[in-house]
């Protein structure tokens, strides 16, 4: 009836207005605006993004907290480190203002410069309590000349709207005066936006060989189109850096500039376009359980993270060639990378992989000197079992992506999150050995049999000795300043020395050692000796004994005495992800 008095709609949930117009004072002010549904709510913070499995404790960058109803100061108690309680006396519109410090760059992070703005929501909104399944509205002001690219519908008014607030701190927000590229995959609107350089006006085949990927990533899940219905990447080109960040629509992407112009530059970054493109159906869409909900608050356990991260990081360098981009030689030199630095990680032989799935938030993203003797990581050791997982399924007639497809068609294509057990179930499926061989490879911490599988398609691997004798140790980078130990390699030569990690060293049987090639000359070829090093400010000696050369890199070559036709079809249709 026209008579009564309006009601406030509730249903329309938060409003979060950033303003971004003062850029290089590297501050967001944020105003959040709720009509609230009960007296006591809650507002929180994230502590940590999907897809980066660390505890960021995000409102460090958090300041100026204050809360209005109307005219009123509303007090803001401090329930826990991220997390703030108000007590109200009605439920007219409440307005929380504060500021957020975005100096940290990278892809989980928030960075405002005079140049540009990359917002990561998690490190921004508000969780309002009882408001996460309602719409959230984005607003933003920004500085002249620049625009927002923002993976959310637009609600006409130059607002965005997501459909809960998992949609928006899923939403990545680029601003600042870039170009962008639209273009198309199977008929979706994709975008692409870099900063610190144009890629696609350098390089004018760059979205079309995008596009190969994103299809050829299309073909592998069994679908005619992506499951994202608008779709942008966001490319940060850096002087040095590398790093990305997957979400439901949208790809964050960090790369050097140097290490672009290097020869295999261009098939890396589209390896990691292929990476985070893929993750739209495996971890966003076809999701462990543990994440279904997500909690925002804490950690989760997730095993299944190795499958996740595991195949995805395997499958991104299949999926080039797939699609026609690249050759089978490069593709051999990177997966034998990948082999090789798995076989000189001697951690692998102490964490297991679901352990390092598990371990997640407490060791791979928090590396130390010792890392490499003590943990391996989910997304190596992943890619490895993968591939075996291919080469084993490939053996009985089936392959990885039938897996994938199957996964899809049963879990991601419902929202229904898996458990490890659905995985084993779903290789088991397929070949029903998988069933115990698989929770082995999981659980073991002795390499899988790779040459056996290796020698299916027709490959060996081939030892490349190191030059010089082994010393057991790793310099600190640079060759400018002191000759710093960041690594000492357990049991090896450097240890048996009792060297540590921080040591400087001066001088071997009386030679100086001034920058890392001396030690080419003075202490190979392998003899004993005396090492002058400092360590907290005192100089000491040590007898240091190196051992023989060890084995410098693994190289994945075609075998001339395995490759006979039926080896190189096989070989062929696995490099081309065709069943
Ligand atoms: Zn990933």
């Amino acid at each position: 009836m026209s008579d009564d008095q309006p009601v406030p709609d509730t249903t329309a949930g938060p409003t979060l207005h950033l303003d971004l117009r003062e850029p290089h004072r590297h501050l967001v002010g944020v105003s959040l605006r709720f009509t609230p549904r009960t007296l006591q709510p809650e507002l929180r913070l994230p502590a940590w993004t999907p897809g980066s499995y660390l505890i960021r404790d995000y409102v460090r960058c958090l300041e100026g907290l204050e809360v209005r109803q109307g005219e009123a100061a509303i007090p803001a108690r401090r329930l826990g480190a991220a997390c703030w309680g108000l007590s109200l006396a009605c439920l007219d519109p409440v307005v929380v203002r504060y500021r957020i410090q975005a100096t940290e760059l990278s892809v989980r992070t928030c960075h405002l410069t005079a140049d540009h703005g990359f917002l990561a929501l998690a490190g921004v909104a508000l969780q309002v309590s009882g408001e996460r399944w309602h719409p959230h509205r984005l607003t933003l002001e920004l500085p002249g000349g620049w625009q927002a690219f923002v993976p959310l519908p637009g609600a006409g008014d130059g607002s965005w709207e997501a459909t809960d607030f998992d949609r928006l701190i899923d939403s990545p927000i680029e601003v600042g005066p870039h170009p962008c590229h639209p273009f198309r995959v199977a008929g979706v609107p994709h975008r692409w936006v870099s900063w610190g350089g144009d890629l696609p006006a350098q390089d004018p085949a760059w979205l079309a060989d995008v596009e190969r990927v994103a299809l050829a990533c299309c073909d592998l899940m069994g679908v005619a189109a992506p499951a994202s219905e608008d779709y942008l990447f966001v490319l940060h080109l850096l002087d040095a850096g590398y790093g990305g960040l997957e979400h439901d629509h949208s790809s964050v992407l960090q790369f050097g500039r140097r290490a672009l112009a290097a020869p295999e530059g261009r098939r890396k970054l589209l390896q990691l376009v292929a990476h985070e493109y893929l993750h739209q159906w495996n971890v966003r869409r076809l999701r462990p359980a543990e994440l279904t909900p997500i909690d925002y608050d804490r950690v989760a356990i997730v095993p299944g993270l190795w499958f996740a991260e595991g195949v995805t990081s395997y499958l991104d360098q299949l999926l080039p060639l797939a699609a026609g981009v690249g050759t089978e030689k490069d593709l051999l030199e990177d997966l034998g990378a990948d082999l090789s630095r798995y076989l000189l990680t001697p951690g692998r032989h102490v964490q297991g992989l679901r352990q390092s799935a598990e371990e997640a938030w407490v060791k791979l993203y928090r590396q130390d000197a010792s890392s490499p003797d003590s943990q391996i990581s989910y997304y190596l050791k992943g890619a490895v079992v993968a591939l075996m997982l291919d080469l084993h399924l490939r053996r009985h007639g089936s392959c990885l992506a039938l897996v994938l497809r199957c996964l899809w068609r049963s879990h991601g294509a419902w929202g229904r999150g898996y458990h490890q057990e659905d995985l084993i179930t779903a290789f088991a499926d397929q070949v029903p050995d998988l069933a115990g061989l698989l929770p082995h490879w999981l659980e073991s911490t002795d390499d899988p049999d790779l040459a056996g599988y290796l020698a299916d398609v027709g490959l060996k691997l081939v030892p490349e000795p190191a030059s010089e004798g082994f010393l057991g140790w790793q310099l600190e980078e640079g060759s400018a300043g002191p000759m710093l130990l960041r690594r000492v390699h357990r049991s090896g030569p450097a240890e048996r020395a009792r060297l540590q990690a921080g040591d400087e060293l001066l001088a071997f049987d009386g030679q100086r050692l001034r920058r890392p090639d001396d030690l080419a000359a003075f202490v190979a070829p392998s003899r004993q000796g005396e090492l002058l090093y400092c360590r907290d400010g005192r100089v000491r000696t040590t007898r240091l004994t190196p051992d023989p050369p060890a084995v410098a890199r693994w190289r994945l070559v075609i075998d001339p005495l395995l490759d006979d036709e039926r080896a190189r079809e096989k070989r062929q249709r696995w490099l081309s992800l065709q069943p």
